[in-house]
């Protein structure tokens, strides 16, 4: 099975798309956590990215293009923060094919308990303006990806707030 995970940053897609891999054997695939791994260990991708990140901006499409399609696995995979932009979502479909993936996942959460979630995990680029940035980059360039899959019938929207096993539940329900 090979899923993607949308929504706004603060949704809960890692978490959740962690369960989820754990629940169904699948790879999961975060390009935030794999940029994470860069910058800790001080790569040349890392150092390029910092900033960026720090802003609350995208990463290149072309950077992260690279990085993240040498991972995917013919076998299924949960994407987590790929695609996030329409460029990114035809490279994917130019990579796999068509049968890039079976559903889009979309968690939903009001804004406030986005903005709540983001500052009271405290992720060094969970501060108050480069989270209000994020969620502009995120309506911007990532939001009408929905669109994008919706039109191939893949989407399937699930409600991100309450408890994180019911959640899951949800999401495994829906599949
Ligand atoms: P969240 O889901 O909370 O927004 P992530 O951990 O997915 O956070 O991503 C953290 C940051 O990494 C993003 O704000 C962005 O700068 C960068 N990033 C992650 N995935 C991508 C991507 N596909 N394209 C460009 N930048 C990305």
């Amino acid at each position: 099975m090979k899923l993607l995970f949308l929504g706004p940053p603060g949704a809960g897609k890692g978490t959740q798309a962690q369960k989820v891999a754990a629940a169904k054997g699948l790879t999961h695939i975060s390009t935030g956590d794999m940029f994470r791994r860069h910058m800790a260990e001080g790569t040349p991708l890392g150092k390029r990215v910092k900033r960026i990140i720090a802003l609350g901006g995208l990463v290149p499409d072309s950077l992260t293009v690279e990085m993240l399609t040498p991972r995917l696995d013919a076998n299924g995979y949960i994407l987590d923060g790929f695609p996030r932009t329409r460029p990114q979502a035809l490279a994917l479909d130019e990579a796999v094919g068509p049968e890039a993936l079976d559903a889009a996942v979309v968690l939903e959460a009001s804004e406030e308990v986005l903005v709540e979630r983001m500052l009271a995990r405290g992720r060094a680029d969970d501060t108050e303006e480069t989270v209000r940035n994020r969620l502009v980059t995120y309506e911007k360039e990532t939001a009408p990806l929905i669109d994008f899959y919706q039109a191939r019938g893949i989407v399937v929207r699930v409600p991100g707030e309450g408890e994180i096993a019911t959640i899951t539940r949800r999401i495994l329900a829906a599949l």
